[in-house]
């Protein structure tokens, strides 16, 4: 029997348009797909909370599905350069098959570790996947990476050629089988206490789930998405953020399925997927984003520095009701959309005055979706200190926002369950309500429901002063 080549899984937990599996299978080697948790990897941006519930579900889902080809999936815990050596060494592997990831860590290490299976002689090729265009292919006329959203996205649909998406192999050739641990072992799910039943509710990790999700979206979404997208009740968007993250559906599986799609819908949607593109090929371009503000005169920022704001943020419990709703969201699904993503973002570092990293890093240990390039790119143009940023004088009125966006106030009534009898006229400022009305619907402000922690009118005129610091030196 010839060599085995190890298909090494990462952030690409699908069979289908996966070029490493798919070159894997096509050298004809015996195979061992495998999975290494290395629980130190990323340093600061080790797997979340959020994260590794999803993980643990995607991997027994890709388990499942390589099982039924015929090839069991190994997994192994530890140092991901330890180990991999290891197996290497253990079943006499020649090859190591993998698709790229592109975090600045991620990239490192696989250098290291390229080299290393080279010097042992074993052949190790990465394929791309992850996105639509490699980091470093869309540059301006100056060959340099674009820092404008708009320019960048014209230029990368301008470059693109898909070709249609791999099948997944009917069949897999499997090696014999080094020994595995048991995934539960891992203890990726939270246990004392269980606070996952909201994520398990909401979503179903996997590819399966992921090809489940996307034909919903085609069916029931695409066409209104321009119009439905920013009214969080009304569920408009695709929900395939996580879905994406792990790479259980590739970015061009999505572009070609919405080849059908009514235009307005299409393009606005894949504009979407054009602003995923546009955080990974920036976090490539400026690997220190997940931690420095792109625009160097942020360093000088005078942050607050407010424990109780930060946990009232944190827990919803601002007086803000769509700002609570939203953070209460994120902590029942593991998610939350994606206007009040930047609705809550601006809340804490403008209202708040609090460091966006802090937002960063609460974010980054809640969300199911979790991303460094998005998260981080996101938070910095919230910042107004990123690439293509909103200015920072442009403040979200969280009020405004929600009678603009909730109008009917559904979303915060699903919830803040304590304003739920309250009426559409009060449902984002119950502080404005006549003592009666607030009586009827059962609420007492510092009791039921917290008075706003801030003033808008006053937080927005600190924020604008602050900033006008940055300006003044
Ligand atoms: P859809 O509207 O259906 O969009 C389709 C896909 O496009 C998404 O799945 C996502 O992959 C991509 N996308 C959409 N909006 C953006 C965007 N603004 N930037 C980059 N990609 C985008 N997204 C993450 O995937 N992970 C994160 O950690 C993350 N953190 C964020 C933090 C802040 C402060 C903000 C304002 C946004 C963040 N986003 C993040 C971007 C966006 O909110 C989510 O991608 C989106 O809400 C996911 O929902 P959806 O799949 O229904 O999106």
């Amino acid at each position: 029997m010839s060599a085995p080549a190890i298909v090494w899984f990462r952030r690409d937990l699908r069979l289908a348009d996966n070029c490493a599996l798919t070159a894997a299978v096509a050298s004809g080697a015996p195979l061992i797909p495998a999975f290494i948790l290395d629980e130190e990897e990323g340093g600061e941006w080790r797997l979340g909370g959020a994260s590794r519930w999803w993980l643990r579900e995607s991997l027994a889902a890709l388990s499942r599905d390589l099982e039924k080809r015929g090839a069991p999936l190994t997994l192994r815990r530890g140092d991901a350069q330890a180990e991999l050596l290891r197996l290497v060494a253990e079943t006499g592997a020649a090859a190591v098959y993998r698709n790229r990831i592109y975090e600045p860590w991620a990239t490192m290490r696989d250098a290291r570790i390229e080299a290393q299976l080279r010097e042992k002689g074993v052949t190790a090729q990465s394929f791309p996947g992850a996105l639509l265009a490699e980091p470093g292919s869309v540059c301006n006329a100056q060959g340099k990476p674009f820092r404008v959203f708009t320019p960048f996205w014209r230029a990368l649909a301008k470059l693109l050629q898909p070709a249609p998406p791999l099948p997944a192999p009917k069949k897999l050739r499997a090696a014999p089988a080094p020994a595995s641990d048991r995934l539960d072992d891992w203890r990726l799910q939270p246990k004392k206490p269980d606070w996952a039943q909201g994520l398990r509710e909401s979503w179903r990790p996997g590819e399966a789930g992921a090809q489940r999700r996307l034909a919903d979206f085609l069916r029931d979404g695409i066409g209104a998405y321009a119009l439905l997208r920013d009214f969080p009740a009304k569920d408009g968007a695709s929900r395939l953020s996580p879905h994406l993250h792990w790479g259980e559906i590739s970015p061009l599986q999505i572009w070609s399925a919405t080849a059908a799609a009514p235009e307005a819908g299409r393009s606005a949607f894949l504009r979407e997927l054009g602003w995923r593109e546009f955080c990974h090929h920036l976090l490539a371009a400026h690997p220190d984003m997940p931690e420095a503000p792109l625009d160097k005169s942020f360093t000088r920022f005078p942050w607050a520095n407010d424990a109780a704001a930060l946990a009232a943020w944190r827990k919803g419990e601002t007086g803000y009701p769509l700002v609570d709703a939203a953070m209460r969201q994120l902590w029942r699904m593991g998610f939350m959309h994606n206007r009040l993503r930047m609705v809550a973002a601006s809340f804490l570092v403008k209202h708040l005055l609090l460091p966006w990293r802090e937002g960063e890093l609460w974010f980054w240990d809640t969300l199911v979706d979790a991303d460094l390039a998005n998260n981080s790119g996101n938070w910095q143009w919230v910042a107004g200190c990123g690439a293509d940023a909103a200015p920072y004088f442009r403040i979200f009125n969280p009020v405004l926002q929600g009678e603009k966006f909730d109008p009917d106030g559904a979303f915060v009534r699903r919830f803040v369950p304590e304003l739920a009898q309250l009426g559409a006229k009060y449902i984002h400022k119950p502080w404005a309500a006549p003592e009666r009305i607030l009586r009827e619907a059962g609420v007492t402000l510092g009791e039921t429901y917290p008075r706003p922690i801030v003033d808008h009118a006053d937080a927005r005129r600190r924020a604008l002063e602050a900033f006008a610091t940055l300006r003044s030196r």
